[in-house]
Parts: structure tokens; C-alpha cells; sequence
């Protein structure tokens, strides 16, 4: 499934690590707990086929996705395993859910009642969502659950699972996931009290089920974490356990020159080099999701960090050499060369957001090699 491509740039997926992640956290959860992989965005950027085949593989029992759209993806593909849309879908939509076997996220009574005027055989499974404090989607009160059950037509609809998420489980202050976790508590019996069949429950994130696995329900549903990347600057900080990251992105300078004291470069002419300098280019830019905040941020080559110097372009972008190298020399803007590392999370860092928003913005433009 490997994409052909004309380009000296390219992503490599390392997807022995993201098993490796996964069996790190099975390891933690207790034997009942079991594994939603989130493969939503493309799989974070990674590319959601690949890495929902390899997460199945290394045991995660199914799949949790944003939009139908990428849950019809994943089945065109021959996954077979439960697949969760975690987002709104209209109900006009059901009869393609039934068809495909993928599960909804439900949590209004006016969906409800909208979804009786759909023509459709079969029962839909459904997971309910429940808000305890992220203020996104979800009943909030014991009322709603009591209008939501009254409206719910149990012939064609099959509750298979309860969740919720979590605003603050990646942070040090551990009261307002509590509250959450209380409150999920309570609404759930809500829930159960109106419901004869068994409900699977769900709650945990990255964050909760790397910090809090004993604490976690029938399921987690693991996201960043899978691809070996950490939730938040206090979890890389504390590293309840090691993971590793499956991404990389790396380029070949494709030209290189020398230019004199006082020559310009890039749009603008923004740059002025001091001395003589060595330029390389590189062909990566923005519209392959190196944003053009990235000016003035190191990549590696050699094993050694050099800055990307003037402003970043749609397709390139000029590194500083400390030496001439041959067109072809390997630069890597995300992980290992020799001893130095750069890694998403100080991309993210630098550049003031989280390392999920970097790894989605990889644009499909930048080829995915998968070992
Ligand atoms: C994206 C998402 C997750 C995964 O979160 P991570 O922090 O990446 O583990 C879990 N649940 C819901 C509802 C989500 O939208």
C-alpha cells in the first residue's frame, strides 16, 4: 500500500512503534479494559489504514473515528473491527451506518425524534455521550437522559456503549477530572436505570488511561499516545511510561550555494546573511504543513542542528549549512540523526501549540512510508 511518489521528501511511520505503545498500555489496563485506537485526521497524520491495521494487529479491539467519512474509509479498506464515530452525524445518514456496521455517537432528544422519519431496516448501534464538564457534546442533566430514553425507540435502536471526555486529564490538578469522573458516575446510573442490556462504558483518553489506567472502564479510547507522542508538557515531563514516536519527516537538499556578506533571501528578502554563508534548499514548505512559523526553527543534518533561514515558501524552504554538502544530503525536520533529536513536541513548543495540531497539519502532499 505503499504510495508512489517523484518527491526527495517524505514521512516513514515506524509501526512497530505504535504496537509497541499500544502493548505498554495493555500491559497497564486491567485485562477487562480494551482498546478504541483513534485513528480520526488520517490517523493524527500518520495515515489512518495503516495504522489501524497495525494498532488491531498489536490488539486494539476497534476503531473510534471523527466524521463518517473516515469510518466508510476504514470499511472500503476491509477493517472489520467495531468503528465509533466520536462526532455528530445527521441522522439522515443512518442507513449508511447500518450498512457499513459503524456505531454513532447520540446525545439528542431531537435526534432521536428526527431519526423516526428515516426509512431504514435494522437496528443501529449507538454510543450515548454524556457532558461532565468538557462543554462539547453530550446530555448534561439527569432531565435530558429522562427525555433522551423516553424518545429512544429500542426496536431500531441498540445502546452498545456510555462515554465521556475529559477537558484536563494531561494536567498536574487532578480535581476537575475527578469531578468528571464523579459525574460520569452518577449519570451513567441514570442511564442504566432507563436501559435493561449491557452498556459499555468509556471515559479514559490518552491522558487518563496512561495516568490512571486501574481507574479505567470497559474501554479507553487511545489517541495521541498510540503514536507514541504525549498528551501535554506535563505528561513528557512526567512520563508515567516511555513512549516511543512512529513519525519522522525528512527531505534531501536539493540545492546548495554559497552566497556573499549582504545577500538577501526568500519572499521579502527578509533574510540578510552576515558573511559568507552556505544555503541549502529543501523541498518541503507550507503547503506540506511546514507552516510558515517554522522560520528560524533547526532541522538536522549531518546528526547536527542548523536553522531554516528566510521565510518558509508553499513548496521550499533554505536551511544554513555550517558546510557545503552534496545536493541529496538527508535532512530530517522530525527525529533521530545520530545523536540529536527533534521531536514534535518541541516543534510544538516553539511554535506555542500542541504536538497533535503539528502531526495533523502534514499534508497528504508528503508521501507515508510504513515499516
Ligand atoms: C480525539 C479524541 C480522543 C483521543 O484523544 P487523545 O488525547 O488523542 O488520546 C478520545 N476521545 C474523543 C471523544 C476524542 O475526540
Amino acid at each position: 500500500m505503499e504510495q508512489k511518489s517523484y518527491r526527495p521528501a517524505w514521512i516513514e511511520i515506524n509501526l512497530s512503534a505504535i504496537q509497541a505503545n499500544i502493548h505498554q498500555l495493555n500491559r497497564r489496563l486491567s485485562s477487562t479494559t480494551k482498546i478504541f485506537a483513534v485513528v480520526k485526521a488520517n490517523g493524527y497524520g500518520h495515515g489512518d489504514i495503516q495504522v489501524a491495521k497495525a494498532a488491531i494487529e498489536a490488539g486494539a479491539s476497534a476503531l473510534a473515528v471523527a466524521l463518517m467519512d473516515e469510518a466508510v474509509r476504514l470499511r472500503e479498506a476491509g477493517i472489520t473491527v467495531p468503528i465509533l464515530v466520536l462526532g455528530w452525524v445527521s441522522p439522515e445518514y443512518i442507513p449508511i451506518a447500518i450498512k457499513h456496521n459503524i456505531m454513532l455517537t447520540v446525545f439528542q432528544k431531537e435526534w432521536l425524534t428526527a431519526a423516526k422519519q428515516i426509512d431504514f431496516t435494522g437496528e443501529l448501534k449507538i454510543h450515548i455521550k454524556l457532558d461532565t464538564g468538557m462543554g462539547r457534546l453530550g446530555m448534561r442533566t439527569e432531565q435530558e437522559i429522562y427525555e433522551f430514553m423516553n424518545e429512544l425507540d429500542q426496536e431500531r435502536f441498540r445502546i452498545t456503549g456510555l462515554f465521556t471526555h475529559f477537558a484536563t486529564a494531561d494536567e498536574a490538578e487532578e480535581s476537575y477530572y475527578r469531578q468528571q469522573s464523579d459525574r460520569f458516575e452518577q449519570l451513567a446510573q441514570v442511564v442504566r436505570s432507563q436501559y435493561a442490556e449491557p452498556i459499555q462504558l468509556h471515559t479514559g483518553n490518552s491522558a487518563a488511561s496512561i495516568r490512571f489506567p486501574d481507574q479505567m472502564l470497559d474501554y479507553v479510547r487511545f489517541g495521541i499516545g498510540m503514536y507514541g507522542l504525549y498528551p501535554s508538557l506535563y505528561m513528557e515531563k512526567t512520563r508515567p511510561f516511555p513512549l516511543q514516536p512512529a513519525l519522522s519527516l525528512h527531505a534531501k537538499i536539493i540545492h546548495v550555494k554559497k552566497i556573499a556578506p549582504g545577500s538577501k533571501l526568500s519572499y521579502g528578502a527578509t533574510y540578510t546573511a552576515e558573511k559568507e554563508e552556505w544555503i541549502g534548499t529543501i523541498p518541503l514548505g507550507y503547503a506540506d504543513g511546514i507552516q510558515r512559523k517554522w522560520q528560524g526553527l533547526d532541522v538536522l543534518i549531518d546528526g547536527k542542528r542548523m536553522p531554516l533561514v528566510g521565510r518558509i515558501c508553499m513548496d521550499q524552504c533554505m536551511v544554513k549549512l555550517d558546510q557545503p554538502y552534496p545536493v541529496g544530503t538527508q535532512v530530517t525536520f522530525v527525529g533521530k540523526q545520530k545523536n540529536e533529536q527533534i521531536t514534535l513536541e518541541e516543534i510544538a513548543h516553539q511554535l506555542e501549540t500542541i504536538n497533535y495540531e503539528i502531526a495533523c497539519l502534514f499534508t497528504n502532499r508528503i508521501p507515508r512510508y510504513y515499516h
